[in-house]
């Protein structure tokens, strides 16, 4: 029996393999625009959209400049903002990634309704623009990532196998 004991490449996805697609300009002036949510602290996500109407990048705002939140906020934007960069349809992916994360607060869109974290008011704003994106074309990328976060390691490389969890980075087994 073939045992594969490499894990380099396990988590490549090549779904979008081969399908033609625009290639990131950065353009002078953007379309984009913020979405409020009332929170703990308000906080403003703001989508701009480039070449061909395509969600390019994020920019989440919160609380004071300098705190850990508004620093990982920040971040989070960052991160997202180089994957739609690189390939934008994986816009949808993102926001199922994203959609059940909760913490300890909730906060409300008059427009995208009431969340219950910073990562799922992304979510929300992200599944906003993926439902005009894929412009009738089957989604390169379906459903939600298959791995989720280790209890152990915390990477998110906890892969679901009949009826045991397994974590390809640690080995962590639920079984
Ligand atoms: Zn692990």
């Amino acid at each position: 029996m073939f045992r594969d004991t490499s894990i380099i490449g396990v988590l490549a996805d090549y779904a979008g393999e081969g399908l033609p697609i625009s290639a990131f300009t950065d353009l002078d002036e953007r379309l984009g625009s913020t979405f409020k949510f009332k929170g703990p602290s308000p906080l403003y996500i703001t989508a701009n959209q480039g070449e061909e109407g395509h969600l390019r990048e994020v920019f989440l705002n919160t609380t004071k400049s300098g705190s850990t939140i508004h620093g990982m906020s920040e971040a989070l934007g960052r991160v997202i903002s180089v994957t739609l960069q690189h390939d934008y349809r994986l816009i949808g992916k993102i926001a199922r990634t994203l959609e059940d994360i909760s913490s300890d607060s909730a906060w409300i869109s008059g427009k995208l309704g009431r969340v219950y974290s910073i990562p799922a008011a992304l979510a929300k704003v992200l599944e906003f623009y993926a439902k005009h994106e894929t412009n009738g074309d089957p989604d390169p990328y379906p459903g939600p990532s298959p791995y989720s976060a280790c209890p152990f390691c915390g990477k998110l490389t906890l892969c679901r196998s009949g009826g045991c969890s397994q974590c390809i980075s640690c080995g962590f087994s639920s079984c």
